[in-house]
């Protein structure tokens, strides 16, 4: 007999539960095989493991249905979506694992486009700059309660059915994705993306196929490790993700204030020996020349006159002071700071 046909699993028609081969009685059952519905055969000798096998009755033997694709791949997976039901069953909880929301994460989020320009190019500094990934906001584990299981929903889905639908008084809590061989597509992750609602993947393990011990509910019993596949966060930036930046911000602010301040009581620049010998070469050398460019261009338009050397040399002082700050200054700091 091919090894794919040696079933752990047998579906029964009227609770739509799958029921474990230890809890049944040899011989012929009433289960049947999740994917061909051919009644099955419960194996229990002392030779070999037992197992449920395709019953035929014609040869009264159980090695048919050669047409069968149900394969072990496809009984981890229904085991591992068939296990979530049991989580209802037995414990009434979701374990939601912690999650961090990396910079990266905030860069190519929908929720970017809400930021004020600062706020942006903070994200978009830390997420380029950040040598840990990882680094992020954190939101720490949570446990939500469920209290309804089904598998494949297809209500509201348009299309893109998740393995599973983990809900609580009607509403969906999460959406699991059971992955045993393919991971879930992108196409699929945008769908989620839409729906904001946490999608999570849990990867069974081959001990969910041992025949001599119902697994799904032991492994319900011990802790069901699930991971991140899309947290609504993503989509929807709350105010306190937002406490790193705003505190950044408001640092930055405040030390330009000071230099601000410096500059009107005609105090010299702490790190003017560093621009010697000549700050105008060094403005032409050291600031980019698109925003060169587009600081003369300002400088003209609101005072019809060309920049002055004297104005240069200014210039280059404050950008030389501004520049280590995160993501340096803009073109319009640098002109608000020089008062044109
Ligand atoms: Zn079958």
């Amino acid at each position: 007999m091919p090894e794919t046909q040696m079933l752990v699993y047998g579906l029964n028609t009227e609770s739509a539960d799958l029921v474990h081969i230890s809890s049944c009685k040899s011989g012929l059952s009433e289960l049947v095989c999740p994917q061909c519905r051919t009644q099955l055969i419960a194996r229990m000798g002392s030779q070999n493991t037992w197992h449920f096998a395709h019953y035929n009755p014609e040869r009264q033997l159980t090695e048919n249905s050669r047409s069968c694709s149900y394969s072990k791949e496809s009984e981890l997976h229904l085991a591992g979506k068939h296990l979530f039901n049991r989580l209802v069953q037995d414990t009434g909880l979701l374990r939601l694992p912690e999650f961090t929301l990396t910079y990266k994460q905030i860069a190519n989020s929908p929720a970017l486009s809400t930021l004020t320009k600062n706020q942006k190019n903070f994200v978009l500094a830390k997420a380029g700059t950040n040598p840990e990934p990882s680094t992020g906001v954190s939101f720490p584990e949570v446990s939500h309660q469920i209290d309804h299981c089904e598998l494949e929903p297809t209500e509201g889905m348009e299309g893109y059915r998740p393995d599973v639908q983990l809900s609580y008084r009607g509403q969906p809590v999460a959406y699991i994705e059971v992955v045993v061989s393919n991971d879930v597509s992108t196409k699929k992750m945008r769908h989620f993306h839409h729906q904001r609602i946490p999608v999570l993947r849990y990867i069974p393990a081959g001990k969910l196929l041992m025949t001599d011990e119902d697994m799904l509910g032991k492994a319900v019993k011990q802790r069901v490790d699930l991971e991140w596949v899309y947290h609504p966060i993503e989509s929807s930036l709350p105010d306190s993700v937002f406490g790193e930046m705003e505190q950044f911000l408001a640092q930055r602010e405040e030390t330009r204030k000071q230099v601000l301040k410096n500059t009107e009581q005609g105090s010299t620049f702490s790190d003017t020996h560093l621009l010697q010998p000549d700050p105008v070469t060094w403005y032409e050398a050291n600031l980019r020349e698109g925003f060169r460019k587009k600081l003369e261009g300002h400088y003209q338009s609101s005072t019809g006159a060309s920049m002055s050397n004297e104005m240069k040399a200014k210039a280059a002082h404050l950008y030389f002071n501004n520049k280590n700050y995160n993501g340096g200054i803009t073109y319009l700091e640098l002109a608000r700071m020089l008062k044109f």
